[in-house]
């Protein structure tokens, strides 16, 4: 094989020399830079270490043997930094994970849309809010939805990192004080889950669990191993200021990062300290600018997100510009066409990918919301659940078709009883969606219709 040519330098900064979407018209250049300045001399949020071990899980659902599960907030606010909506979360992505592991038999890997998941892209720089044109709302890290507080404050980038790190710490307690012990799932509660077919179904499962556990800590198999898991972090990398300022040069976990080691160093990585993993939104993965020049130099695992404007020959192109030593794991390919246009455009994605010498490399997520949403008359953004459902449905059996593995979901949910996406087993329609709208952007699963989805690749992988 010819020997590819020398990459172009990298540093944190490099991307700046690159044409830019989606960058926000910044009107206080001093605020700004005393606000990346503060940002560059706080504390790490996330350790090279954790960043390690999630690229080796991911590497073990590349391979298929292993499931990921992300979900969270379309657009997390800062005012969700608190306890109820923290935990809520967490619950529902190990109920998930329950239903997941005992119809895939595999590990379950969980990463939230929290901590972080602050930044919004926008179509356009202004909106009607109430008759009234305003500059769009571009997520609590840059400006605030009320309609005083529409202007870029770049204070908010530092708020930003705040909220993540007190999201992150309740994360990390809570975990660490058992909340995902798998010996109790009939303690997480079912919360909002009315349905009586979903609950029996659950609690079945749930007390098979149970007993499969009871009956290992009898043989005494694997102690402590089950009492907690790990929940890791991500967000859009959307904001190149914030991203860059939390990116540090630093030590190389000698070991796949699963646990401290005192082999010697290997060298020296850049890691993006704002979470463990971010992607690339659909809007901002142009080959020859600012975002993917940013991504291409930093050592942690990254999404991608794919939809009907990606043409195929630029898949490839990305990730060689993205993962030039084809590392399995690094990339998750994460796509959103729609439920109409999942059965013509997935199947040459996943030819172009798996025919070239990225085969097993990738991890394939179905994101089956946002190639799903429409406005209802009277201008409500919603998502039909049944659309969701069969694009999800159509990317399980398409890759089944292909031979390729689809190795995770990402959803957009939330443990509130909301009603936001039109469907489901209650059968929510247009006149139901004002009865708990809660969103500030895209329409999210409530629990009963999370759970539903985590179901049907339970069954789909259990058959
Ligand atoms: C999102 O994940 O909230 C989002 C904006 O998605 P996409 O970039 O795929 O449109
Ligand atoms: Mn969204």
């Amino acid at each position: 094989m010819a020997s590819s040519p020398p990459a172009e330098a990298w540093d944190p900064a490099s991307w700046r020399t690159k044409p830019i979407k989606q960058s926000p018209p910044y009107a206080e250049p001093e605020k700004l830079a005393a606000a990346v300045g503060e940002l560059s001399r706080l504390p790490p949020l996330v350790h090279p270490n954790e960043i390690i071990a999630l690229k080796a899980h991911l590497r073990d659902v590349a391979q298929g043997n292993a499931f990921l599960l992300q979900g969270g907030d379309c657009a997390e606010l800062f005012d969700y930094c608190q306890q109820g909506p923290i935990e809520s979360k967490l619950k529902l992505l190990l109920q998930m994970s329950v239903v997941l592991i005992w119809g895939m038999n595999k590990r379950v890997v969980r990463i939230g849309r929290m901590a972080g998941q602050y930044a919004k892209p926008r179509s356009s720089p202004t909106e009607m809010v109430d008759g009234k044109e305003l500059p769009s709302f571009r997520g609590d890290i840059l400006n605030g939805y009320r309609v005083e507080d529409r202007d870029i404050d770049p204070n908010r980038l530092v708020k930003a990192y705040h909220h993540s790190a007190a999201t992150l710490n309740y994360i990390r307690a809570a975990v660490a004080s058992g909340i995902a012990d798998l010996h109790r799932p009939l303690d997480w509660g079912l919360g909002h889950v009315r349905d009586p077919a979903l609950k029996t179904k659950y609690s079945d499962i749930a007390s098979s669990i149970q007993q499969t556990l009871r009956f290992l800590q009898t043989i005494n198999a694997r102690p402590g191993e089950l009492e907690s898991v790990e929940l890791f972090t991500s967000h859009e990398g959307l904001l190149l200021e914030y991203e860059q300022a939390l990116t540090r040069l630093l030590e190389k976990p000698a070991t796949d990062g699963r646990a401290y080691s005192p082999a010697p160093s290997e060298g020296k990585e850049y890691y993006d300290t704002s979470a463990h993993f971010i992607w690339i939104g659909d809007r901002t993965r142009q080959i020859d600018h600012g975002h993917v020049e940013f991504f291409r130099g930093i050592a942690n695992p990254i999404g991608i997100k794919v939809g009907p404007t990606t043409p195929t020959s630029d898949l490839l192109a990305l990730l060689r510009t993205l993962n030039p030593s084809c590392e399995p794991g690094k990339i998750t390919l994460i796509t959103r066409y729609g439920a109409a246009k999942v059965g013509h455009l997935l199947p040459q994605h996943i030819r172009a990918v798996e025919d070239s010498e990225y085969r097993r490399c990738v991890v394939w997520q179905c994101d089956p919301m946002h190639g799903n949403t429409l406005s209802t008359p009277t201008g409500i953004k919603t998502r039909r659940f049944g659309d969701i459902y069969r694009e999800l449905q159509e990317t399980l059996r398409i890759h089944k078709n292909e031979g390729s593995y689809l190795g995770g979901v990402h959803l957009e949910l939330t443990g509130d009883a909301v009603t936001e996406c039109l469907g489901g087993s209650e059968g929510l329609d247009e006149d139901d969606l004002s009865t708990n709208y809660t969103s500030f952007c895209d329409p999210r699963l409530n629990e009963k219709q999370a759970l539903e989805l985590a179901f049907l690749i339970a069954d789909h992988f259990a058959q």
